[in-house]
């Protein structure tokens, strides 16, 4: 069981597991709030990005160099019985038209209770990847060596794929959210601690700039920025290229197929907030024609 904690992704963390590819990790995580928050007087006011969304982890992966790709595949998430959801200072789209409040929700049989009513979870990992190149990226923070993806397809199911930027990736992950929407407009989901069941591989000398899901129905490159437009080129780009490597075609051809039967969907994209927004650019999966071999 990896559990000891880090809030930054960083080349110069000490690994706390040395794991072989092929290898299952069992991670147990505290919630993005480092499991702090455990009464609905407490707010949230004094919110320190820095000090956020604590990873478990490092792991090293025996044979990880620069230039592989590292591949997570998600095999099960267990969350706690309880999360919590807060309003956060100047963050969303309603911020100004809300107070800052906790709510501690309760969690049963796959279902929470909000106000009453009865709603389905849906258990995801906020924050997973491997250390940048250099400069450490605090965990609250995406990024193109993941980080803080916020995606709720993060889910028992999915394979993550991510680009190993120093010597054995230095595997981390966290964050767990019991439920969340799409674009976590409060800049929060139903925050957990849990544990999360992970297998890794290698994919040795393949080039990939970000972080790519595939689940049942798609392919997705995640990519992150402040900008919407920066991150939707960034994201499409990758999966664009991916697509016309495998199917033989030319960009132009490659556009029509994205825009005809491609989707663009978003993961975190809660502003106003000092986070980049982070969204996928998904083409449909085709058992003929994996984006990535490996
Ligand atoms: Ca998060
Ligand atoms: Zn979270």
């Amino acid at each position: 069981m990896i559990s000891s904690v880090v809030y930054t992704f960083d080349p110069a963390h000490k690994p706390v597991h040395t794991a072989k590819p092929g290898e299952t990790l069992v991670f147990e995580t505290k919630d993005c709030f480092s499991n702090e928050i455990t009464r609905e007087d407490q707010l949230t006011t004094g919110f320190n990005y820095y000090h956020a969304n604590p990873a478990a982890g490092p792991v090293f992966v025996e044979g990880a160099e620069i230039g592989d790709i590292l591949v997570a595949r998600i095999d099960k998430i267990e969350v706690g019985d309880s999360g919590v959801v807060t309003t956060l200072p100047d963050v969303g789209p309603l911020i100004d038209q809300s107070e800052i409040r906790t709510k501690i929700l309760p969690i049963k049989n796959g279902k929470t209770v909000f106000n009453g009513l009865e709603l389905p979870i849906n258990p995801m990992v906020g924050v997973i990847g491997v250390a940048p190149a250099k400069e450490p990226v605090a965990c609250g923070f995406p990024g193109s060596h993941g980080g803080n993806l916020d995606s709720k397809l993060s889910v028992a199911g999915a394979t993550m794929y991510f680009p190993v930027r120093a010597p054995g990736a230095l595997f981390q992950l966290g964050d767990l959210h019991a439920v969340m929407g799409d674009g976590e407009l409060c800049g929060t989901g139903l925050e957990v601690p849990g544990t999360v069941t992970v297998t890794i591989r290698l994919i040795k000398n393949t080039p990939l700039e970000w972080p790519v899901l595939e689940n049942d129905e798609k392919w997705f490159s995640f990519a992150s920025d402040l900008d919407y437009t920066k991150a939707l080129v960034a994201a499409t780009r990758q999966t664009a290229n991916l697509v016309s490597k495998v199917y033989g075609w030319d960009m132009t051809d490659t556009f029509f197929y994205l825009s005809l039967w491609g989707d663009i969907e978003v993961n975190q994209a809660c502003q106003p907030c000092p986070v980049p927004m982070v969204l996928r650019v998904g083409a449909p999966k085709n058992p003929d024609k994996p984006l990535i071999v490996g």
